[in-house]
């Protein structure tokens, strides 16, 4: 047999149904709630990172494409102003640095523009403020170009002479005859106003927090938001080393200032830089949490409003229940009212309560038949002798003014047994019936054993009582009974007094009024003289 375990709670924990219903409906919204964010939030974070990356990868292809465009554009102003200064050899050196001059800001490519000669002597610089025009060059770079005699351009470096950032680009200068006739060469300022900036500058960091930068061909940082990263060494960036072997695509990166990026990245083709479009992590995290409090402030009034209903519902529900329950509790003790005769909406409390009301309407048809029969009698509907002394009882306890009749009818054994018993039930019925038509509606008529009858007359006097006893006597004689002939009653009196405070008391009392009334012929009314019962009695 398998051992079946029940669960049992301490009778001082039951759960009610409201609590139980509120607790499972939180319980699933709290569920539903979580199981809804923690999958919208797993779905919205890939698909915002995608997205994002894919951006970020289509801006930087854009802006590789942009710079790839810039950088032919600079080189071409550049061979452009070497044929210039070639196409003027005779001008003064005022006129050389006003034409340098024009021409750099004509394109505002560079910070500034050198026009060096074969020599390396410095022919013209623009801005003339510089002022190294007559010296010989001195940067590693420049003397690079000047040997190198193709166009040029460096990796970022610092100048010994400013201490700035600088990017370096040449063309050199070939005359008519094809000799080489030095180089002209422009700088970007990295760290200060340049092309870079002026055109990039707005697309460094947007509302969505993406951030652009471009490192070198060597990986150094040559465009960046912030201006103090620029020059920094970035090779051992995963992100940057793949922009350096020239490949292109998106990344989750680290940050070089700590955190984790969404990089998106593509090199410039024409000058082996790479292009960067950065966007930090949290940014994504912000957007999810504010998409998370949304959702929140959606789902929390329909949640609420699902709370108070189901309570609501619950509190119904439960109802007919603890009304059942009550009722029950009180059946037996106190007198119940059965439910109402109407349909519950729910089907288990609407099948209890037809139940409960069945079953109440049984046990209520039996009590009341078992009550009738514990205080009636069953041949005359009388009351029976019980009901009649505690009635008697409660008049005495309640010091209420009564008297009583004490009935017996005359040589009744005569009667059943001339005419036999059933015979002598009818006249026990007909004297019944001759007793309740005799007394007043409030007086209570019983039968106290065999053929002797009683009649309690709640605030009679003995002359009252007397009267309705003579009343009963004389219809009885007077009555056509079911023997055809006289039949006659004797009937003792006793009225209620201060010294008789017991059943017992009064009934033996009266028993000695009627004993009198036999003794004395019968068919007669006799009351007991409670004053001085004895000497009266005796007498
Ligand atoms: P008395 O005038 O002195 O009262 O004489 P009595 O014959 O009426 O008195 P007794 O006490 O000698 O007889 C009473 C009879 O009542 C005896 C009994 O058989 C009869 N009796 C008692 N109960 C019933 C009953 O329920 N039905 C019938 N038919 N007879 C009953
Ligand atoms: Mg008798
Ligand atoms: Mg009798």
């Amino acid at each position: 047999m398998p051992v079946i375990h029940r669960f049992k709670l301490s009778p001082g924990k039951k759960i009610g149904l409201t609590a139980l219903l509120t607790g499972l409906v939180s319980l699933s919204i709290v569920l539903t709630v979580t199981i809804l964010l923690v999958a919208s939030y797993q779905s919205k974070k890939k698909s915002l990172i995608d997205t994002t990356l894919t951006l970020n990868y289509s801006s930087a292809s854009k802006m590789s494409q942009m710079i790839n465009s810039l950088f032919i554009s600079m080189r071409s102003s550049l061979r452009y102003s070497a044929s210039v200064v070639i196409d003027h050899p005779s001008q003064t050196q005022k006129e050389a640095d006003e034409h340098l001059d024009i021409l750099r800001k004509s394109s505002n490519y560079f910070n500034s523009l050198t026009v060096v000669d074969e020599n390396g002597i410095i022919r013209t610089v623009s801005p003339a403020s510089i002022g190294t025009v007559g010296q010989h060059i001195i940067t590693k770079e420049g003397n690079y170009a000047l040997e190198l005699k193709k166009p040029y351009i460096s990796l970022p470096y610092i100048s010994a002479r400013s201490n700035r950032h600088i990017l370096f680009m040449s063309e050199p200068i070939y005359d008519k005859e094809g000799k080489y006739r030095g180089f002209i060469g422009g700088t970007i300022y990295l760290q200060e106003h340049n092309i870079m900036n002026m055109i990039f500058g707005s697309a460094a960091t947007d509302t969505t927090g993406s951030s652009f930068s471009i490192v070198g061909s060597n990986g150094q940082l040559l465009f960046h938001p912030d201006e103090q990263l620029i020059g920094k060494d970035l090779k051992s960036n995963p992100v940057v080393r793949k922009l350096m072997a020239g490949r292109s695509g998106h990344e989750q990166m680290a940050s070089i200032q700590g955190g984790q990026l969404l990089a998106g990245y593509a090199p410039v083709a024409e000058n082996g830089w790479g292009v960067m479009v950065t966007s930090p992590i949290e940014f994504v995290y912000n957007e999810l949490h504010s998409q998370v409090r949304l959702m929140l402030v959606y789902l929390l009034p329909p949640s609420l409003l699902l709370l108070l209903i189901v309570i609501k519902l619950a509190h119904t529900l439960a109802r007919p229940f603890v009304q059942l329950a009550d009722l029950m509790s009180k059946m037996g003790s106190e007198k119940v009212e059965l439910p109402q005769n109407r349909h519950h909406w729910n089907r288990e409390a609407d099948l209890l309560t037809k139940a409960f009301r069945n079953a109440a309407k049984k046990i209520k048809r039996k009590t009341d038949r078992l009550t009738h029969e514990a205080t009636t009698d069953a041949l005359t509907g009388l009351a029976n002798r019980r009901s009649v002394e505690n009635l008697l009882q409660q008049w005495l306890r309640e010091n209420k003014s009564f008297s009583i009749l004490l009935l017996d009818i005359d040589r009744f054994k005569h009667v059943n047994d001339t005419f036999g018993h059933p015979v002598g039930d009818e006249v026990l019925k007909l004297f019944a019936q001759i007793m309740t038509t005799s007394v007043r509606k409030s007086d209570v008529c019983g039968r106290f054993g065999g053929e002797e009858f009683i009649a309690l007359l709640g605030g009679a006097s003995s002359e009252d009582a007397f009267s309705i006893a003579e009343k009963i006597r004389c219809s009885m004689e007077n009555s056509v009974t079911p023997t055809g002939q006289t039949i006659t009653v004797s009937i003792g009196i006793v009225s209620s007094t201060r010294q008789l405070h017991s059943v017992p008391a009064l009934i033996e009392l009266a028993d000695q009024a009627l004993y009198q009334a036999k003794q004395s012929g019968r068919n007669r009314v006799v009351v007991a003289q409670t004053a001085q019962p004895k000497n009266r009695l005796d007498s």
